[in-house]
């Protein structure tokens, strides 16, 4: 997503800002509109569910999307060639930001059906002690997840299930519930299983398959099964590819395999896996 997102907005003034639901904004709106209006955005970065875009003024302007908030790029007289943006899961939009390059007017629309959505603002060298994101685990896209990495990263969490481990942003960053069931179907390993009963060989196919399976999602930018959707609109194409996760009752795709897909609840959320080969 926040490739797509870079095309559109980097080197993009802001010009005005306009919201409805206030609240979400983390400061006084003047306030935040005199501090943002006029700065360039350098570049967007993704930091698991949060999209921070670090300005020239030093600031960085950070966007949680948190479960139902997307960002959209129109750009100003295209809007009406692009049928995305009129579905209904486009259309709540709760904040918009003006944005400037050359004679290009584009609006960074942030539609949030929940509006659990939040907006930040802060000096670029508090990144390091903010609340939420100093406490993010690793990145499994970045070249600091290594198979010790996420061993270390889960040692505290022998006894929670494999499932719930993969899904703490605190441990390793931008897992949610659809991958944290495809890893370990790939890897062979039961999701229920707790952290600590999981053998070295396991490791090291959880670990090769959670870089594949997001390497793979981020190529068919994400999956739709919810409200995600990319600069322009367009759902995801990651959903048709999941293996296990929505699947409960047909037949498992490993090769050779005749189980069927069971759900099963771990910690409050659905967990998808194969009876038979997991
Ligand atoms: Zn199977």
């Amino acid at each position: 997503m926040v490739d797509g997102l870079n095309k559109k907005i980097a080197a993009c003034q802001i010009v005005d800002f306009w919201t409805e639901w206030e609240k979400a904004v983390k400061l006084p709106l003047n306030q935040f509109k005199k501090e943002i209006i006029g700065a360039k955005i350098i570049q967007a970065e993704r930091r698991a569910k949060n999209i921070l875009l670090h300005l020239s003024n030093g600031k960085i302007l950070l966007v949680h999307l948190k479960m139902t908030g997307h960002l959209l790029a129109k750009e100003a007289g295209k809007v009406k060639d692009n049928k995305y943006f009129q579905e209904k899961v486009n259309g709540y939009i709760r904040h918009s930001w003006r944005l400037k390059k050359d004679d290009q007017v584009i609006d960074l629309d942030f539609s949030d059906l929940r509006k659990f959505g939040k907006i930040e603002l802060f000096d670029k060298s508090d990144l390091v002690t903010h609340p939420t994101l100093s406490k993010l685990g690793v990145e499994p896209l970045s070249k600091d997840f290594t198979l010790e990495k996420l061993r270390e990263s889960l040692k505290n969490k022998k006894k929670s299930a494999l499932y719930s481990a993969l899904m703490d942003q605190n441990k390793i960053a931008g897992i949610g519930n659809i991958y944290a069931s495809e890893i370990p179907f790939e890897a062979g390993v039961n999701p229920a299983r707790r952290v600590g009963t999981i053998k070295p060989s396991e490791w090291e196919k959880i670990h090769q398959h959670t870089i594949k399976v997001l390497k793979k999602a981020v190529k068919h930018r994400g999956t739709s099964d919810s409200d995600y959707r990319d600069v322009d609109g367009a759902p995801g194409g990651f959903q048709k590819l999941l293996k296990v996760y929505g699947r409960e009752g047909e037949s498992c795709k490993r090769k050779n395999c005749q189980g069927k897909i069971k759900r099963q609840k771990i910690g409050q959320r659905s967990a998808f896996f194969c009876e038979e080969c997991q």
